[in-house]
């Protein structure tokens, strides 16, 4: 992970080049900064620069054997502990390397994003990840192999917040007699469930959002969405690098559903079967989540034109091209089928998160609508 990588920030990038300059690196920090303010990538940044053979004023090299492996964050000096738990294949007292292989993944494709997501990521449905006491026996056992080939030994801790006690212990116990040259970097959006005798021990990194007028020129620069769609979802993100990707995810997925959602009720309404055939072609292949997330936004466009039907149309939440589309669509939900639609398009969302064939599920339900929109 380089600096340059890394949206905004430039007073902390700076702060931290100077303590390898000023060489007076304190051996535990604590970089707190609220989500989606790149406070991991910015420890992972750090650590890659006080290994890196060739570094520059501000910025690694990023090219000599350490850096190297610090940008596939294989570095055998380089260890990850984050919260993690059990899931269908890891069934018993998992530790973060089990998951190894999953965070590298998220982390190189996008340093961003939340202890959701990476829930999501690693699928442990909704259970809550924890770093565990077997885990800091992980660490323990990992600092006392001589270092390989690093001036540092780097520990990076995800989330610390999220140690139960018995491994927070130990870890204090780490930071009161610190191994040579290792170094704890601890990256949290909260230190309230923290120990306090851990936070003592550490040096604060204090890392604010992202400067709004960073994030602008960063998304410009990365993706190719039109510069007011840019504008908005850096509002609504106020400095949240993750919330701004979301937002502009969701925009993508929005207008997405609208045009699928559009097409199926013209096909249902002019019984075009060959053409509800390429439709529900055109649906596999999108993956589960979206087609679940399809299903979602479905019933809610059923239900909010039915509202528009009961001549309540303020109540309806919908975006500018939603309305324009339901201005016209609306009369065709009505009471005569709202009901039944609601509840067809309730099996199939209920069919389609049990993983059953979704070819077959959207073609049962398309014929099944022809029949309903009529009413
Ligand atoms: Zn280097």
């Amino acid at each position: 992970m380089l600096f340059k990588d890394i949206v905004g920030q430039q007073h902390v990038k700076q702060r931290l080049i100077q303590t390898v300059k000023d060489n007076r690196i304190a051996h535990a920090q604590l970089f707190l900064g609220p989500e989606g303010s790149g406070n991991l990538a910015l420890a992972i940044a750090y650590a890659q620069y006080i290994n890196c053979a060739n570094p520059t004023d501000s910025d690694s090299c990023g090219i000599c054997p350490s850096c190297s492996k610090y940008q596939k964050l294989i570095h055998p000096d380089l260890h990850f502990v984050f919260p993690v738990a059990t899931t269908k294949s890891i069934t018993k007292e998992p530790v973060s390397d089990d998951f190894i292989k999953q965070w590298r993944a998220l982390l190189l494709d996008n340093p961003y994003f939340n202890l959701l997501q990476w829930y999501e990521c690693i699928d442990v449905e909704n259970k809550q990840g924890i770093i565990s006491k077997n885990e800091s026996q992980e660490i323990i056992r990992k600092l006392n192999l001589k270092t390989f080939e690093a001036d540092y030994k780097v520990v990076i801790i995800w989330m610390p917040e999220r140690m139960n006690g018995v491994a927070a212990n130990k870890l204090l116990k780490m930071l009161e007699e610190p191994p040579e040259k290792t170094l704890f970097l601890m990256i949290t959006e909260n230190t309230g469930m923290m120990l306090q005798t851990i936070l003592s021990r550490t040096q604060l990194i204090k890392i604010q959002k992202i400067d709004s007028d960073n994030l602008l020129v960063y998304l410009k620069e990365h993706h190719n969405y039109p510069e007011q769609q840019l504008r908005d979802a850096v509002h609504l993100a106020d400095g949240n690098f993750v919330k701004a990707l979301q937002v502009l995810k969701s925009d993508e997925d929005n207008s997405f559903n609208l045009d699928r959602f559009v097409s199926l009720m013209r096909l249902c309404w002019t019984k075009d079967v060959l053409g509800l055939m390429q439709w529900c072609d055109s649906m596999i292949g999108i993956g589960r989540e979206r087609q679940k997330n399809f299903m979602g936004y479905t019933l809610r466009m059923i239900r909010e034109n039915f509202i528009m039907n009961c001549q309540v149309p303020e109540l309806a939440l919908l975006t500018e091209k939603e309305s324009d589309f339901s201005s016209k669509f609306f009369p065709y939900i009505n009471e005569s089928n709202v009901y039944l639609m609601v509840e067809e398009i309730n099996k199939a969302q209920y069919h389609i998160e049990a993983n059953g064939s979704d070819k077959l599920i959207f073609l049962d339900m398309s014929l099944k609508l022809i029949k309903m929109i009529k009413k």
